[in-house]
């Protein structure tokens, strides 16, 4: 990261001591932007991430004490490193100001040298802050998702299958689910091996995840059986889309190494539309899968690669 990608956030009442700072700033390459007071201040926070404010002590609407105080009671896209700017004789406002969110502080005036040494410090905790922050992220992804095929995990579909259902009944708003499986897929793997057999699951999940909406999810719900979350959509439609992925499916061989694998899958399609409240308790997560689970298991009595779907009242 170079200075040229860091956004400081000055704080402070007085028009030439920020515009000191700023000259200062920019010479050293980071990128200012200005407020007056540290009402102004989260205002722009909040429009516009800044990870290091330098905020004076003493100001009109919010001074340095309520405003460190703000920025640590909220939210914001990481964390925001702030230095305190104050006068030689406030030894207890710098304390103050630590206890209530500071991380540093520089004494007024600014000396170039040792503002630059203090940004250094900043940037290498923000630097630190932000790795860590996208490992934690990338854990959190990986924690969810299926390692071969990219779908979430069963773990993911209980934390949001159940919210999701609940949504759509706060807003009467119908939901869907389809669960399809592979057709014969222990074939594919007892003639191509257990290899070829992962690259299938692999290109299957690809094939339908090219196919769903941005608002659908797809879960790997067993060994080669997957689950798609559609909201907003009624039986009709998450029928067709079902069978949209059916003929895709059947149509799109899976080149290996050593062969070219055609498969085809099963589909089973379930759907809760109700504005009756008594309705509402009975579609839980278990019933609509269940319900679908009863499709797919007809749709594999009647001979494979169809679908078949039923609207949960
Ligand atoms: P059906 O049409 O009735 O669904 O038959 P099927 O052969 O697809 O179903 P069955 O349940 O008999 O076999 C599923 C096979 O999927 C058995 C299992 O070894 C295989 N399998 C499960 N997970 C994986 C995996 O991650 N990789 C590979 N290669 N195979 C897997
Ligand atoms: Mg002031
Ligand atoms: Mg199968
Ligand atoms: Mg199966």
């Amino acid at each position: 990261m170079t200075n040229k990608n860091i956004n400081i956030l000055i704080v402070e009442d007085s028009y030439t001591q920020a515009l000191r700072l700023q000259i200062i700033l920019e010479e050293q390459g980071y990128q200012i932007a200005l407020a007056r007071n540290g009402v102004e201040g989260l205002n722009l926070l909040h429009e516009d991430f800044f990870p290091i404010v330098i905020t004076d002590w003493i100001m009109p609407e919010m001074d340095g004490f309520e405003f460190c105080q703000a920025v640590r009671s909220r939210e914001f896209p990481g964390y925001v490193y702030i230095i305190l700017l104050t006068t030689k004789d406030s030894r207890n406002d710098i304390i103050a100001g630590l206890e209530a969110g500071a991380d540093d502080y520089l004494i007024k005036p600014v000396d170039k040298a040792e503002l630059a040494a203090r940004l250094n410090t900043a940037r290498r905790i923000i630097e630190l802050e932000y790795s860590l922050r996208k490992r934690n992220e990338e854990i959190a992804r990986m924690s969810v998702t299926d390692p071969l095929t990219k779908a979430y995990n069963r773990r993911y579909l209980n934390d949001h299958l159940p919210a999701e259902i609940k949504r759509a009944f706060r807003h009467d708003h119908p939901l869907s689910i389809i669960i399809c499986d592979i057709d014969h897929f222990k074939k594919v793997n007892d003639t191509y091996g257990h290899q070829a057999g992962d690259r299938v699951l692999e290109e299957f999940a690809r094939c339908i995840r090219g196919l769903v909406r941005e608002s659908d999810w797809m879960v790997r719900y067993g060994g080669e059986e997957f689950l798609i979350v559609l909201p907003e959509t009624d039986l009709d439609n998450a029928h067709k889309a079902a069978e949209r992925y059916r003929v895709s499916v059947s149509e799109t061989p899976i080149p290996t190494g050593t062969a070219e694998i055609k498969i085809t899958a099963s589909f089973g399609v379930a759907s809760c539309l109700s504005s009756c409240e008594e309705k509402k308790k009975e579609c839980t997560m278990e019933a609509l899968i269940e319900a679908a689970d009863q499709c797919l298991y007809r749709a594999k009595n009647e001979g494979r690669n169809r679908s078949f779907a039923v609207l949960l009242e």
